[in-house]
């Protein structure tokens, strides 16, 4: 089978549906395939969105959990945590299988073409190879966006810069009953359970997030025994047993911050193909779309003016000098690698000049740079 279509995007990931109802939008023929069946299964995220997101993109608030003003930071050993409170509400944790089936919706609803259950497969002679429910096909596209990933196919076959720094994560989801406590967001700061990163439980009274990630090699008994472990002694958790059915999440997270080359003249890369995920806290839902707002905008200008060079202004090597701060406090993570390190790291987080960087970290006003 043949296709045509302006633009393929490839992954329906938040990255890859925005830029398509974007691109859609501005009145481009739009192609989306996404090789899951469905876009509520595989979730990859926790779903904390984060203030300036909440501000800047209307995501709808019915699938947004309670907002979170509270942080707690444990020690390895749990003791004498350091409580951060904000005046302002900074997170809600997104109810990850409806957002994505309503960011569907929209696109769908201003003409983007979607096809589930599709892989994209490479480039041969010009075209694009899908392999979908009825069979495969060949999709001739003026460009093609790389919304896939970390682990990004397109990057490859673009010739554009690949993720070579990762973290792993998993974590486990579940309703909860109903408490007084109020919505908080515990990180446990322990390389026994989350070697160059952190263990987390996000309780914001409806759901509880229990998660560990890391380096990958670098977890003493492997990530699904650290995150059992945690389980087992997680902090913020209410008395009542745990339901015998929870969700499990997963996957990679690029921390090495935003790639160089991320657009040639065939197409570009947006959200983790790119790279775009703060290093240092691997918040990837903010850079995603606002990376894509850009995408979508270079998009437009080279599909109107026909000019083989408008992609160039699409330069992660120009951004990415914006994170050399957050990827120096990234090798300060990575260097925490026994207990006693990061009991060190407490004694200067309980100081005033410690918490007031905690704070700017967990409740400053910085997002993904703005082009
Ligand atoms: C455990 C975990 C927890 C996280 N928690 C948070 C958080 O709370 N807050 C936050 O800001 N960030 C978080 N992140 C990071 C954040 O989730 C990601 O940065 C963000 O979701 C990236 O979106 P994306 O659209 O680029 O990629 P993805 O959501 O990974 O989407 C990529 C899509 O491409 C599809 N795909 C891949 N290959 C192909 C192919 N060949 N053909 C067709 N389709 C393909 C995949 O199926 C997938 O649907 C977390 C990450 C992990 C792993």
């Amino acid at each position: 089978m043949r296709d045509d279509a302006d633009v393929l995007v490839v992954g329906a990931g938040l990255a890859g549906l925005h830029t398509a109802t974007l691109l859609a939008r501005q009145g481009h023929e739009v192609l989306l395939a996404e090789r899951r069946p469905g876009l509520t299964g595989a979730i990859r995220t926790t779903g904390i969105f984060v203030r300036k997101t909440l501000d800047d993109f209307p995501l709808p608030p019915e699938h947004l959990g309670p907002p979170i003003r509270r942080v707690v930071l444990h020690p390895p050993g749990r003791g004498r945590p350091v409580t951060l409170e904000s005046e302002r509400d900074e997170y809600r944790v997104g109810d990850m299988g409806p957002l994505y089936a309503a960011a569907a919706r929209a696109a769908a609803d201003t003409g983007v073409r979607m096809a589930l259950g599709t892989r994209y497969e490479g480039r041969r002679d010009g075209a694009h190879l899908l392999t979908g429910p009825d069979g495969p096909t060949r999709v001739r596209a003026r460009f093609v966006v790389g919304a896939d990933g970390a682990r990004s196919r397109v990057a490859r076959d673009l010739g554009l810069d690949r993720n070579r720094h990762l973290l792993v994560g998993a974590e486990e989801v579940f309703a909860i009953p109903r408490g007084t406590a109020p919505p908080t967001f515990h990180c446990v700061l322990d390389p026994s359970l989350a070697p160059g990163y952190l263990a987390w439980v996000v309780n914001d009274g409806r759901h509880a997030h229990v998660g560990v990630a890391g380096y990958a090699d670098r977890f003493p008994d492997g990530m699904r025994r650290a995150l059992d472990r945690f389980g087992a002694s997680a902090p913020g958790l209410p008395d009542a047993d745990r339901p015998g059915e929870v969700e499990r999440r997963g996957g990679p997270i690029p921390v090495g911050g935003l790639l160089r080359r991320i657009s040639g003249p065939g197409g570009l890369l947006v959200g983790d193909a790119a790279g775009a995920v703060s290093p240092l806290t691997a918040g990837g839902l903010d850079p995603c779309l606002r990376l894509s707002v850009h995408a979508a905008d270079v998009l437009d200008d080279a599909l109107r003016s026909g000019r083989p060079d408008a992609l160039e202004r699409y330069d992660g090597a120009a951004l990415r000098a914006r994170f050399r701060g957050r990827l120096a406090l990234r090798r300060g993570l990575a260097q925490v690698r026994t207990p006693a390190v990061a009991a060190a790291a407490f004694t200067l987080l309980r100081t005033p000049v410690g918490r007031a960087a905690a704070r700017r970290i967990l409740f400053g006003d910085r997002s993904f740079p703005a082009p």
